[in-house]
């Protein structure tokens, strides 16, 4: 099957099991604005439970925030948000869609790397086990023709944006042909630039109101919060605040379902370091969160790093973590190095001191910060897709199962009676209120066994219980684990050490120690 039809099938089942909902839906949807359903809302629960546990139980020197969505507009000022935080936009005049101009070229970049890669494979073919694909790609023409077109186009697009030229990006555009995909024309605007703050009022105008933006980051909350933990909390250099929340971004061009969203959910931290130290902690950090995706097993061929070339010109280092999204490699996570841009400019934009007396060097300095920033609702996706699987089974059957990490699950157990009578529902309830404070159980009692089956591997549920008459006799149920589809007669009593060994946040937390 295509990707982009297993992409429908996966935004579908979402829709259908209760994971996602386009938000308003009944008055038609607001674009890239979401709603997380029954199920939904449990998973991404997880999902923050695992990065807030894994970054602030797993580290003595993080603490946790949650700082207000509205901040003092300066603070954007400060940051550089109200001038800089800006797309390149341009309307195709036929279609009257509005797209990205950098995201056209970068488009076009990746469409000459795609004919590269055919090269490699239709060669690949040809030459069999004998290829060698440094040889083929430093000596074949054709390949050096692309190479060359890319490399050039590569640079010119990188010149451009660092010079913030409109023109020129549009100049691109022309040169290389590039056709709008709705309408096919080249009737391109001008290329303007557009802030991604959304803004709103506070206060009654009587009073004089002030514009107020929406956060676009989490990360200024915590910035401007640095001096107060690090004084309550004696904290000591080095040592990092994290910090869950919403931001909000008006994106110019919203697509791929959660991927890119109007309103959405940042996990970030900030670690605070002394200066000449960053890069020692950079490359900590980079490591260390790779690790944190790697133990979901979700597969780790799924993750590469993505170092930027191009760097924003307060940071030293920046690297992507970008995951196998059925449309390609894209950006989860970023990591990057600072320096001291964030708490400088508050000191100066504030005039309060924000400076860190070092009893070791027995000086003050202002820290330099590594941040990582993870999307919570692009972790969702990546969870989602890798998740997904329509099995053939041998019976001829087809079953979609979500293989959620188990510690992820919604539900990690449903409670089934074989029958609706005889003893067994009460039993089943029995069994439920036992487990319950330590799992999210189901009852379930509707329905032939085959089919609750099905349902609860559609939400990812890795454990079902049978309780059926055997039951009533010698206390044992059937456990049916969720991968495997493998049974098993077990005592009730062991059911929670069972259980718990798989699906507890506590095993994945201890492979990152
Ligand atoms: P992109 O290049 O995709 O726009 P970005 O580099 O602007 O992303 P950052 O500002 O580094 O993103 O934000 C950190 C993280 O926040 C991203 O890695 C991503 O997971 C998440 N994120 C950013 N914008 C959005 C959005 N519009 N919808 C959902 N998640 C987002």
């Amino acid at each position: 099957m295509a990707q982009e039809d297993v992409f429908k099938k996966i935004v579908a089942h979402a829709k259908e099991y209760g994971f996602v909902f386009p938000s308003s839906e009944i008055y038609d949807g607001l674009s890239a604005v979401y709603d997380y359903g029954q199920n939904g809302v449990e998973l991404k629960n997880n999902i923050k439970r695992y990065w807030w546990e894994a970054m602030t139980l797993l580290h003595e020197n993080i603490v946790g925030i949650d700082s207000a969505i509205f901040m003092h507009p300066t603070i954007w000022k400060a940051s550089g948000h109200v001038d800089a935080f800006n797309d390149p936009l341009i309307d195709n005049r036929d279609s009257k869609k509005r797209y990205r101009a950098d995201v056209l070229i970068e488009e076009q970049i990746a469409k000459i790397d795609e004919k590269i890669e055919k090269e490699v494979a239709k060669a690949a073919k040809r030459f069999g086990e004998a290829f060698d694909r440094e040889q083929f790609l430093s000596t074949n023409a054709r390949v050096a023709e692309l190479k060359a077109h890319r490399d050039a186009l590569h640079e010119r697009f990188s010149q451009a944006m660092n010079d913030n030229d409109l023109e020129g990006l549009r100049q691109i555009i022309i040169d290389e042909e590039i056709v709008d995909p709705i309408s096919g024309t080249r009737n391109w605007t001008e290329v303007r630039q557009f802030n991604l703050m959304f803004r709103t009022e506070m206060g009654s105008t009587a009073d004089g109101a002030m514009t107020v933006y929406l956060r676009p980051e989490t990360a200024q909350g915590i910035f401007v919060n640095y001096l107060n933990v690090q004084k309550t909390g004696r904290m000591r250099i080095p040592f990092g605040i994290a910090q869950i929340g919403k931001a909000f971004r008006n994106e110019i061009v919203a697509r791929q379902f959660i991927f890119r969203m109007r309103e959405f959910e940042q996990m970030e931290m900030q670690f605070f370091v002394r200066p000449g130290e960053e890069m020692r902690w950079f490359a900590y950090w980079k490591e260390w969160r790779l690790r944190w995706h790697k133990a979901l097993g979700l597969g780790d061929e799924k993750y590469r790093y993505h170092d930027h070339e191009k760097l924003a010109h307060y940071a030293n280092a920046a690297t992507d973590i970008e995951f196998q999204m059925p449309f390609g490699f894209k950006e989860v996570e970023g990591i990057h190095s600072r320096t001291d841009f964030d708490l400088s400019q508050h000191e100066k934009f504030s005039g309060k001191k924000i400076q860190y007396f070092d009893p070791e060097l027995n000086s003050s300095y202002t820290p330099y910060v590594i941040e990582t920033s993870i999307g919570v609702d692009r972790m969702f996706l990546s969870v989602l897709c890798s998740s997904y699987e329509e099995e053939q089974l041998e019976n001829g059957e087809t079953r979609t199962v979500l293989h959620l990490p188990a510690a992820l699950a919604p539900v990690k157990c449903a409670v089934l009676p074989l029958v609706r009578k005889d003893g067994l529902p009460e039993k089943a309830r029995a069994i439920v209120n036992d487990l319950k404070f330590d799992f999210a159980t189901h009852y379930e009692e509707k329905d032939a066994i085959g089919k609750r089956y099905r349902r609860q591997d559609a939400i990812g549920t890795p454990y079902c219980i049978t309780v059926d008459h055997q039951t009533l006799e010698d206390d044992t149920v059937t456990l049916r684990e969720r991968d495997s589809m493998q049974q098993t007669r077990v005592p009730v009593a062991d059911l929670h050490r069972l259980i718990h060994d798989r699906v507890s946040l506590n095993s994945l937390l201890r492979k990152l120690n």
